[in-house]
């Protein structure tokens, strides 16, 4: 076994989200990724993972293009979930979708959301509004996550909305979740007091991309992984069998204490 830094983004918003850029189309974010360098990412618009295989099949593999949800939970708590293949990212969607309330968008007033294939034609347009708390408490989001075989990650917890911290709190130590993200703007002193809090927690950084400029190495986290995929993702977010997340703010390896050895 040969492990590897890949570069990883596990937050990034398409045209589907009204508040991603009309330029964040499926081959327009592969050719953002691959000038980037960046090895894998997952494609996570809010409450909905209908543009992800449009992604995936623009990139090839390159980047590995893995399909996901920013969840909006009943709280309005952002949580990003992300799955290993298309149809359990649907599955979870429909779950999700239970208990979405039935208020329509306002292009208008909130922006597009567009449906795409791999080449940008427009597949449809989503009525509901995906900016927007579905019924599911952050609770109860994780865990179902959880129990899907999900990534699980707390969004950008540094943030004075949306996010967990600035709605309930400090995150509980039982709270089920792999990682714990936090923005690119997040200082070095500021990430220390984050540890310090939370030094059971691995820490993550994400670009939530919604516009293409935003994709870039300076707003990703390091894997150190045998190739990039979700296995290998979730691994690194374990400390299992060697995998490891590099801390993106430096001072030592978040997955340092590796917990099933091997
Ligand atoms: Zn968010
Ligand atoms: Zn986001």
């Amino acid at each position: 076994m040969t492990l590897s830094p890949f570069w990883v983004d596990l937050h990034l918003h398409t045209v589907l989200s009204p508040c991603g850029e009309l330029e964040m189309g499926a081959p327009d974010i592969v050719e953002a990724y691959r000038r980037a360098g960046v090895a894998l990412c997952a494609v996570t618009d809010h409450n909905a993972a209908d543009n992800a295989p449009a992604v995936a099949a623009a990139a090839g593999g390159s980047p590995v293009a893995l399909p996901g949800l920013e969840v909006q939970t009943a709280e309005d708590i952002h949580m990003v979930v992300i799955f290993p293949d298309n149809e359990a990212a649907a599955d979870f969607q429909e779950w999700l979708w239970l208990r979405m309330p039935p208020v329509e968008n306002r292009p208008e007033i909130f922006g597009d959301q567009l449906i795409i294939d791999k080449d940008n034609q427009i597949l449809g347009e989503q009525e509901i509004l995906l900016v927007q708390g579905a019924g599911y408490t952050a609770d109860e989001t994780a865990e179902e996550a959880m129990g899907r075989g999900a990534i699980v990650i707390l969004a950008h917890l540094d943030r004075p909305s949306f996010s967990y911290e600035a709605v309930l709190g400090p995150v509980p130590d039982d709270f089920p979740c792999h990682a714990f993200e936090l923005s690119p703007s997040v200082s070095h002193a500021d990430f220390c007091q984050w540890r310090e809090r939370y030094p059971d927690r691995v820490f993550i950084r994400s670009s939530d991309s919604h516009r293409l400029a935003d994709i870039s190495r300076a707003r990703c986290t390091v894997m150190m992984m045998e190739t990039p995929s979700f296995e290998e993702v979730r691994m690194a977010l374990m400390g299992l069998n060697g995998r490891s997340v590099l801390c993106p703010w430096g001072g030592g390896i978040a997955a340092e204490k590796e917990k099933n050895g091997g």
